[in-house]
Formats: C-alpha cells, sequence, structure tokens
C-alpha cells in the first residue's frame, strides 16, 4: 500500500479505534462526523493526499496535569486535569471546562472535536480546544470551589492566553468558577486580558452570553420547523438538564409560545401538567445556582408536578425535545419512543446528547434533528463576540447582542441547509443536519489546513 493510498472508511475507523484504545466518546465522535465526510470528499483527491481527516482525528496537543487541594477538613485532596487542543486551524483554541466525576481523556477529546466543527460553523475565527477535570463540584462549600479552581489555573495558565487558548465554562463550571479562575489568572500572569469567556459583566463578561446556549439551541429549533412550514407557538415540548443550557432553552420556549413540561438532573426528571412557566424558571434557577439544591424540591413546591427518579424524560409524549444535558443521555429506545408518541424535532444543546444508534432512528423517522454541533453553537459563537468586545476595549448592549445572536443562528441553520440538502437525492426535501453540519464545519477547517502545507 503507497502511504497515501484513500483508505475506505471502516479502515480509517479502524486505525482510530487502534490509536484510541477504550476511548469510546471520541471514537463514537470521530465515527459520526466521518461517516459523512467520507462521502464528501471521495471525488476531493487534495483532502486524501494531505490526510486532512486523519490530522483532525488526532489532537494537536493533550495537556495532562495534578490538581491537589486542600478541602475544609485539611485533607488533601488530588484530582486530574485536562486541556486538549484540537486544532487552531481557523483561530485560537476555544471551547469550555467541564468538571464533573465522568470526565476523562475520551470524554474532553470527543468534545473538543467536536468543538472545532461547531466552532467553525459560527463563521467566527476560533479553534477548538477543551478542558476539564474529574472534580465534582456538588456539595463542595464555596471556599473548596475556589481553592480547587485556583489550583488548577496554577497549571493551565501556562497552556492558554487570549491569542493561543480561550477556555470558557461547561458542565460544572459557570459564573462563579470562571470568577475564580479568572482572578488567579491575573494574580499568576499580571495580565487583565480576555483569556476567558463567561466572565460576569463586572469584569469584561459580554451581555447575553448565559442565556445564549440555551436560546440558540431554540432558535435553531425554530429554523428547522419555519423551513419545514411550522412553529413553536403551542407546541409542548419535553427538555432535559435545570443548569444554564435547559433554563434558558425553556424560558425562550415558553416566550416564543411554548408549553415546558419536563426538566431534570442526574436524580431524575420533573413533569409539570401545567406547563413550567417563566415564575417557575426564575425560581428554578434560584434553586440551581444560588441553593445549589435538586430539582426533585420543585415537585414538593409546585405540588401539580411530579418527580421521576432516576428516569429520564424522553417517555413524556410531546412535539419537541431538547436534551440539554450531557452526552449519550438518549438512546435508541427513548429515540423510538419520542417518535412513536409524535415528537417532530429534536434540537440539541447539549453534546452529542443522542447515541450514534438513537441518532438512526431520528433519521429513519425523517424528524427534523438538529445536533448540538450546530443547535447549541450559540454559546461559543457570543464567546466569539465577548472576545471581540475584550480586544477591542467595547461592550455591546443586549439588544445588540441579541441580534447578532439570532442572525449567527440564521448563518448556522443555513449552512447546514445548503450541505444536508437530500432534496436532490429522493424528491422529499428532507434536510440532513448531521451531515450539513459536519461538512460545513469540516470544509473551513480543511481548506485552512490545505493552505498551511504539512504542519
Ligand atoms: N462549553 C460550551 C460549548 O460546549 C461553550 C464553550 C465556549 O464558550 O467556549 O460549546
Amino acid at each position: 500500500m503507497e502511504i497515501n493510498d484513500h483508505v475506505d472508511l471502516d479502515q480509517f475507523m479502524a486505525g482510530v479505534k487502534k490509536r484510541n484504545p477504550g476511548q469510546t466518546e471520541f471514537i463514537q465522535a470521530v465515527q459520526e462526523v466521518a461517516q459523512d465526510i467520507y462521502e464528501f470528499i471521495d471525488d476531493k483527491v487534495q483532502y486524501h493526499e494531505a490526510q486532512i481527516l486523519r490530522r483532525i482525528a488526532e489532537p494537536d496537543r493533550v495537556v495532562s496535569f495534578r490538581v491537589c487541594w486542600e478541602d475544609d477538613n485539611h485533607h488533601i485532596r488530588v484530582q486530574r486535569g485536562w486541556r486538549v487542543q484540537s486544532n487552531n486551524a481557523i483561530g485560537p483554541y476555544k471551547g469550555g471546562i467541564r468538571f464533573h466525576p465522568s470526565v476523562n481523556e475520551s470524554v474532553l477529546k470527543f468534545l473538543a472535536f467536536e468543538q472545532t466543527f461547531k466552532n467553525s460553523l459560527t463563521g467566527l475565527p476560533m479553534g477548538g480546544g477543551k478542558g476539564g477535570a474529574n472534580f465534582n463540584p456538588k456539595g463542595k462549600s464555596d471556599a473548596e470551589v475556589m481553592r480547587f479552581c485556583q489550583s488548577f489555573m496554577t497549571e493551565l495558565y501556562r497552556h492558554i492566553g487570549p491569542e493561543t487558548d480561550v477556555p470558557a465554562g461547561d458542565i460544572g463550571v459557570g459564573g462563579r468558577e470562571i470568577g475564580y479562575m479568572f482572578g488567579q489568572y491575573k494574580r499568576i500572569t499580571g495580565r487583565w486580558e480576555g483569556v476567558l469567556t463567561g466572565k460576569a459583566l463586572e469584569y469584561g463578561g459580554s451581555q447575553m452570553r448565559p442565556e445564549a446556549t440555551g436560546y440558540g439551541a431554540v432558535y435553531f429549533l425554530r429554523n428547522m420547523l419555519r423551513h419545514a412550514g411550522q412553529d413553536i407557538e403551542g407546541k409542548n415540548a419535553v427538555i432535559s438538564g435545570s443548569g444554564n443550557v435547559a433554563t434558558h432553552a425553556a424560558e425562550k420556549v415558553v416566550q416564543l409560545g411554548g408549553k415546558v413540561l419536563t426538566l431534570s438532573d442526574s436524580g431524575g426528571f420533573i413533569y409539570d401538567p401545567d406547563g413550567i412557566d417563566q415564575e417557575k424558571i426564575n425560581w428554578i434557577k434560584h434553586l440551581k445556582n444560588v441553593k445549589r439544591g435538586r430539582i426533585s424540591e420543585y415537585a414538593d413546591h409546585f405540588t401539580n408536578a411530579t418527580h421521576h427518579e432516576g428516569k429520564r424524560p424522553w417517555n413524556v409524549p410531546c412535539d419537541l425535545a431538547l436534551p440539554c444535558a450531557t452526552q449519550n443521555e438518549l438512546d435508541a429506545d427513548e429515540a423510538e419512543a419520542l417518535v412513536e408518541n409524535g415528537c417532530i424535532a429534536v434540537s440539541e444543546g447539549a453534546n452529542m446528547p443522542t447515541t450514534l444508534e438513537g441518532v438512526k432512528v431520528f433519521h429513519d423517522a425523517k424528524i427534523l434533528y438538529g445536533p448540538g454541533k450546530a443547535a447549541n453553537a450559540g454559546g461559543v459563537a457570543v464567546s466569539g463576540l465577548e472576545m471581540s468586545q475584550n480586544s477591542g476595549r467595547v461592550s455591546w448592549n443586549t439588544q445588540q447582542l441579541g441580534e447578532m445572536l439570532t442572525e449567527l443562528m440564521d448563518g448556522i441553520h443555513a449552512k447546514c441547509v445548503e450541505y444536508g440538502h437530500e432534496g436532490g437525492k429522493d424528491g422529499s426535501g428532507y434536510v440532513d443536519y448531521v451531515k450539513g453540519a459536519n461538512i460545513a464545519g469540516f470544509k473551513k477547517v480543511a481548506d485552512a489546513m490545505l493552505a498551511f502545507g504539512v504542519v
């Protein structure tokens, strides 16, 4: 075999599996992209010769480090931290930091890989990265979280910078954690600079950043529905999660005239037949962000609602589904249940929440399905706008940013339609949003890499 011979998809995936043993989430993310890209590059010899897909599926670097901290009982605790810098062809590495016990190298490599395509789709100059630690912020005091964040940043600071790598929040990392990490970065380097996004407004944060991921996922949903001649108004939505993404997705569904029936956390889901309105969403935001409580408390407070311990909400009949919790939270059986119960559209606020088998169910049923890398890109897009504001020493108002977010989501939807339109093939006008997002995201990064030669 010639070294640059065109290996087929199965051979390519066999290589990915061999080089990344046991990294199931990473392999899953590469598989989902590779199957679309293989078709797209079939007749494009320059991508094969330059080994573009093979290079994108290998992160630029994976940094891992020890994070020591002292808990309130003066016990010394040791965690593992990482930064995965996946690809910086089109801009500085950009992507969140996740603190959760499930974090490992595979999870962060999958997230950084997805982030590369997502960031490309926004049209803004951002590469892909992701970081985190196997630290569980649940049940920790503010002082413990502060000590952990400071220790984490004491290692991370040497790998990041406004022109190299700009982290942000993700699961377990919100305003509080960003504040502690930014303070430590500034203390070590003596520089105030836009090295993190998701900052509070007082120190360089952007209006609309907290809302952006959830609102963006609903704008994407609205765009898919409109394209199919439908709307959100009067429709029932099932949402998972109860963090920043889920609560803002719920808020936007309600604003657009939909009814939200569920939210969840790792302990189970709540079902409210009356609908979760703005007042109730505010109550949940306070419960989660200030009291740091559990979603089960909702059913104690709003007595018409029920809590379903240890369960996920996908069996609740609905028109619209928004998985906004975490990866692989919706499997093939649950996807079948959604389709059977009449769900017409799924928009992913989380990253890769649907398993590969679940995605197949949605595609076979030809319902509208917006994958996370397109549907939840509003968050990182407004992070990109936060970077611009920081480097330009300006701050834009809520209305300006709201309009920019809507436009960015319109642009992402249009790209997915352009590259994912199957109408020409079977005449149905069906849009494969996964394919559209993968190809559009890939093309920009790949063409930049071609321009650089072999680096
Ligand atoms: N963690 C978010 C994501 O998955 C946001 C990343 C960012 O703002 O950099 O896209």
